[in-house]
Formats: structure tokens, C-alpha cells, sequence
């Protein structure tokens, strides 16, 4: 089969490896259709400080695929099913795993692509309790941005903020693959959209995903402009992923008791905030990673039920430089998918 492999420092190829075996008890074998990339794709081929990385390893931590065949007393699936999967190794029985928090798993054996092989291969084995039946009427492409595009927006919005129908969310990055879906997510509630994006052409693209308010942070300060937008009075909710030096206006335009919600810093990991700030205001910070099986299905409903994500280029697997230079070159908006 094909794979795309990190193979040293910065440097992927597609390989050739062997086959997995016929997949055993309780386990899928999934043909991968489509692999939707991530910043932590990228961040996998720059090197990750904390990541502990054993090379050669498959990237790919979000596709969607059919299943080729299935083990002895599995009966969830059959050859042909659509389906997602689960980014991570989780154990199916601490107490995480059995109140349906997986993202919590006490005994996770690392993130695909990430820590241990990805998706990015024509055939993987999986245990069938970590896979996830695509919708009739989900394409495998649209399907591929379930597990973190979606997923992980899911997790952040409704388990860590509880954003609620009529709040104002002020969303870093709207034209990024979750920004873009936290637009969508946040207007189908009934809430007022701020959103922040790098260029004019951005701009009239987050508009017209639904968002209210479009701020050029490259010309304005979106601290400024939230401000006035807002009455002085702040946002409730402030979607974060960004980090970095923008980080402190974010707790800047938060409303007496509001909540920032976090799961990225590609502008920088260390931050300093003012604690007398932090109390006074009675901000909620919180730090969000990954995603529940739960709010994967929940996504998919979601997308069957007409929330699209946004897609901004496809491309054949022999082509997948030129999807991770686009991934980099921040002119994406939406989604970027790799087919095999
Ligand atoms: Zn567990």
C-alpha cells in the first residue's frame, strides 16, 4: 500500500509499505479515501518540541474511508460501510473512556499521525469501537473534516463554553478549517459573529459563511473594533487557537465573567497575563484538545443535516506537497484534502 511518510526532520514521501494482516477480533480493516490536512501535519514535519516521534511515521490524523473487510464478531460494520475514525488510541475502559470522554482516556496510546502511525495509507487495522458510520448523503470528503475540523470545534464551543443561543463569540482566524466551521456552528445556534481574517478577500468569504462582523487584524486592531462593536461591553465567548501576542487581546474584549476557549498557539505557546485581570474579571480560561466519539457523530449529523464544510482545495495523493505548501502559504480558506 501507499503511505505518506515522515521519514526525517521536515522531509515526507510517499513510500511503499506492506499490507496490514487480516484484521483481527473485534477490528476493521478500512480502506483511507480521503485525508483532510492540519496545521499538525505541518507541525509534525517542523518537529514538535513536546512530541515524543518515533521515525518513519505515517502522517494523516483525520480521514474518512470504507471498510475493505472485517474481524471475527464484528457485526457494527460491513465491506463497503463509510466511515470516520477516532484520532486516538484509547483504552475503551477507564473511567474516561466509559463516560464517553475520550479525549480524557488515563491509558491513550498516543494520537494517530502524531505520536503513532496516521491515516495517511491505503489500508489500516482499527479496533471497531474507535470507528464512526458516515451518514447517508455525507461524501467521503466532507466526512474526512468530521474528526478534527468539526470534531474538535464540537468540543470546544458546546462541552468547554456552553455557548448559548443570542451570545456574541468573537472567532480568531475565520478563513482557518475550524475558525470557518466555529462560524457556521455559532450562527446555526442563534448567536452574533465576530470573526478575525488576514486579508479583504478573506473577508467577503467569512461573511459569507454567516459571520456578522469581519475584522482585517492585519489593518485594524480587532481588540479595538470588538470593543466598539460590542458597546464596551465585550464578547461572552472567544474562540481561540492562535496564541501568541494576540492572546491577551482576547481576554481584552472579554464581557465580566466570559469565557476563552483555546486548542492551538501557532503564534507562540508562552503567554503572560495579568492575574488581577484574570480575577477581577472572573474570566474562564479553558484549554481544549481533541475531541469525544460523540461529538464526531454529532458532526456528521451536522453535516448531513446541511452544514458543509468549507473546502478549499483537493488534491491526488501524488500531489501532496503542493496541499502542505498551502497548508503553510496561510492564503487556505477552508479545508485542504489529500485523495488516495
Ligand atoms: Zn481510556
Amino acid at each position: 500500500m501507499r503511505a505518506l511518510q515522515l521519514i526525517a526532520d521536515r522531509k515526507l514521501e510517499l513510500v511503499e509499505l506492506p499490507d496490514p494482516p487480516s484484521p483481527a477480533d473485534g477490528e476493521v480493516q478500512i480502506g483511507i479515501k480521503s485525508v483532510a490536512l492540519n496545521h499538525l501535519d505541518l507541525w509534525g514535519f517542523r518537529g514538535m518540541a513536546f512530541a515524543k516521534r518515533k521515525l518513519p511515521l505515517v502522517v494523516g490524523a483525520e480521514a474518512s474511508g470504507e471498510i475493505a473487510a472485517v474481524g471475527p464478531s464484528v457485526t457494527a460494520f460491513k465491506p463497503g460501510d463509510k466511515v470516520v475514525m477516532y484520532g486516538a488510541m484509547t483504552c475503551g475502559h477507564c473511567p474516561a473512556c466509559r463516560e464517553g470522554r475520550d479525549n480524557l482516556c488515563e491509558n491513550v496510546g498516543g494520537i494517530m499521525g502524531f505520536h503513532i502511525d496516521g491515516f495517511a495509507r491505503g489500508l489500516i487495522n482499527l479496533p471497531a469501537r474507535l470507528v464512526i458510520p458516515v451518514p447517508e448523503g455525507v461524501s467521503l470528503r466532507d466526512a474526512a473534516c468530521a474528526p478534527i475540523a468539526f470534531g474538535t470545534t464540537e468540543h470546544m464551543l458546546f462541552d468547554n463554553a456552553k455557548l448559548k443561543p443570542g451570545e456574541t463569540i468573537l472567532v480568531h482566524a475565520g478563513g482557518s478549517g475550524i475558525g470557518s466551521v466555529a462560524i457556521k456552528m455559532a450562527k446555526a445556534l442563534g448567536c452574533t459573529v465576530i470573526t478575525t481574517v488576514g486579508d479583504d478577500s478573506k473577508a467577503e468569504r467569512a461573511k459569507a459563511l454567516g459571520a456578522d462582523h469581519v475584522i482585517n487584524y492585519k489593518t485594524d486592531r480587532f481588540e479595538t473594533i470588538t470593543r466598539k462593536l460590542t458597546g464596551k461591553k465585550g464578547v461572552d465567548v472567544v474562540f481561540e487557537h492562535v496564541g501568541g501576542e494576540g492572546f491577551n487581546g482576547s481576554l481584552l474584549v472579554l464581557k465580566r465573567g466570559g469565557r476563552l476557549v483555546t486548542c492551538g498557539s501557532t503564534a507562540g505557546p508562552t503567554v503572560t497575563i495579568n492575574l488581577m485581570q484574570l480575577f477581577q474579571q472572573q474570566y474562564k480560561i479553558m484549554g481544549s484538545f481533541g475531541a469525544s466519539i460523540r461529538n464526531i457523530r454529532d458532526s456528521l449529523s451536522k453535516i448531513a443535516a446541511g452544514m458543509s464544510p468549507i473546502i478549499d482545495s483537493e488534491f491526488a495523493l501524488a500531489d501532496f506537497e503542493q496541499g502542505l505548501a498551502r497548508l503553510e502559504s496561510r492564503q487556505v480558506f477552508g479545508k485542504i484534502i489529500v485523495h488516495f
